[in-house]
């Protein structure tokens, strides 16, 4: 399939998706259970993620959204961290769950991170539709909630975008090797 000057393939498709996300809300309906957390997705990637994850939430919970960016339209990383929205809520003394769409090199979970804790909430977890291991560049022990593992390559869809085209997808893509840098 192609997204403007780039061809992508199928990687995971919505039933899977769907399955690991019912398990997720298994696992965060029990960790969470009398603790009311607040669910904060990082958009815009995250957008679709956060809505079937929520709708699979079935204990006392908020959700809001912050808004960072390291990525600028291309398909490689830029260290540069960018805060479009801040957040609106008040989290200090709270569980909080950061929602991501992909974890690639850690930087901005880790910038988040360090930027919620200064609220002092009560705890912070954070959780990926999507991990690279290969790409990590520092160990994040608050990232307890992971979709999938993937490789280091460059994805699209279900949020996630190439040059702001293929949020809309229902499955998930990956660049075709034979067409550009990761
Ligand atoms: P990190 O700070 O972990 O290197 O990058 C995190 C952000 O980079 C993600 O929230 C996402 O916006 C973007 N990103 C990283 N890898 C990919 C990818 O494979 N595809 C897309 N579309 N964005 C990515």
């Amino acid at each position: 399939m192609r997204i403007d000057d780039l061809e992508f393939e199928p990687l995971i498709e919505q039933e899977t998706i769907a399955e690991r996300i019912n398990l997720l809300s298994v696992e965060l309906n029990a960790d969470y259970a009398g603790k009311t957390p607040i669910f904060i997705g990082v958009l815009n990637g995250s957008f679709l993620f956060v809505a079937d994850l929520i709708k699979q939430i079935t204990i006392p919970c908020e959700v809001t959204f912050t808004k960072l960016a390291s990525y600028f339209g291309g398909t490689s990383t830029s260290r540069k961290i960018r805060e479009d929205i801040d957040l609106s809520v008040d989290i200090s003394g709270r569980h909080v769950i950061i929602v991501e769409d992909i974890v690639d090199t850690g930087n901005t979970l880790a910038y988040l991170i360090e930027k919620l804790k200064l609220s002092n909430p009560a705890s912070i977890t954070a959780c990926s539709m999507l991990l690279k291991p290969g790409k990590l560049e520092t160990s994040i022990e608050e990232l307890r909630y992971v979709g999938f593992e993937i490789e280091n390559e460059f994805v699209v869809g279900y949020g996630l975008d190439y040059k702001e085209l293929g949020r809309n997808l229902k499955d998930i893509y990956r660049l075709t090797s034979t067409t550009g840098e990761v």
